[in-house]
């Protein structure tokens, strides 16, 4: 066995749940006000019972066969469910309805497909706005300098609620430089709420993974997405 693998998915649940608190109470925030949303991309159903047995009850996944056939077999069990993957227009159908908060809206024509199809669902879809901080070519993202004059155009859908942002930073060796970042959308967020366009509330910030969820809940994270503090490295 790997010594990364030394601890139980159970044990490595109550640790990030513990320094989850801690941060929060560090940063003078109630604790119940940051939710762990465990990122279970790959990981196997087997696992994923173990980490809900320990007190996970959010579930964030990247892709939508996976996800499905992962529901299927935890139907029984009380998660909810987040998508948290890049997600291609054409794959919006299916997503709709079966995650709470897809966290990962990246463009207005995205934004546009989800409106469509929650109408035609006749749902309204929570979503978060992924914004590319880091202004890195290689990412998706809205752009910080571009987002809040495209509000009024997102806030304007019928079938979205727009519940806050989301941010990936570049990968910084230190948790500590990812700082900026996570206080920048945390800005940002502050703008757009400013601007008072209904149906669209900034309560959410999903911010901060395995290597900088304490960071990012000392600046405002209510989301964390933790994937591999829990269940560790991916082998795929
Ligand atoms: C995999 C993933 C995470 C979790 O990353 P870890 O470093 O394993 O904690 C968080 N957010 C997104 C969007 C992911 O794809």
């Amino acid at each position: 066995m790997e010594p990364e693998n030394a601890d139980s998915v159970g044990e490595r649940v109550r640790l990030v749940l513990g320094n989850i608190r801690h941060a929060a109470e560090r940063a003078g925030r109630l604790p119940e006000s940051v939710r762990l949303v465990a990122a279970t991309k790959t990981v196997s159903v087997e696992r994923i019972q173990e980490g809900i047995a320990a007190g996970l009850c959010l579930l964030g996944e990247n892709r939508m066969q996976e996800a499905l056939a992962k529901m299927e077999r935890l139907r029984d069990a009380s998660v909810r469910w987040h998508f948290i993957g890049q997600l291609q227009r054409r794959k919006v159908r299916s997503v709709i309805g079966l995650f709470d908060v897809i966290h990962s809206v990246d463009s207005v024509e995205l934004a546009q497909e989800i409106d469509r199809r929650a109408g035609q669902a006749g749902i309204t879809q929570a979503i978060l706005l992924e914004v590319n901080m880091g202004g890195e070519a290689t990412k998706a993202g809205f752009h910080p300098d571009e987002i809040v004059d495209q509000i009024p155009t997102l806030g304007a859908m019928p079938h979205l609620r727009i519940q806050g942002l989301m941010t990936i930073p570049p990968p910084t060796p230190e948790p500590e430089q990812a700082r900026s970042y996570f206080r920048g959308l945390r800005e940002l967020a502050g703008r757009i709420a400013d601007q008072r366009v209904a149906a669209v509330t900034m309560q959410e910030l999903s911010m901060g993974m395995s290597h900088d969820y304490e960071v990012a809940i000392e600046e405002g994270a209510t989301l964390v997405r933790v994937g591999t503090a829990i269940f560790g490295a991916r082998h795929v």
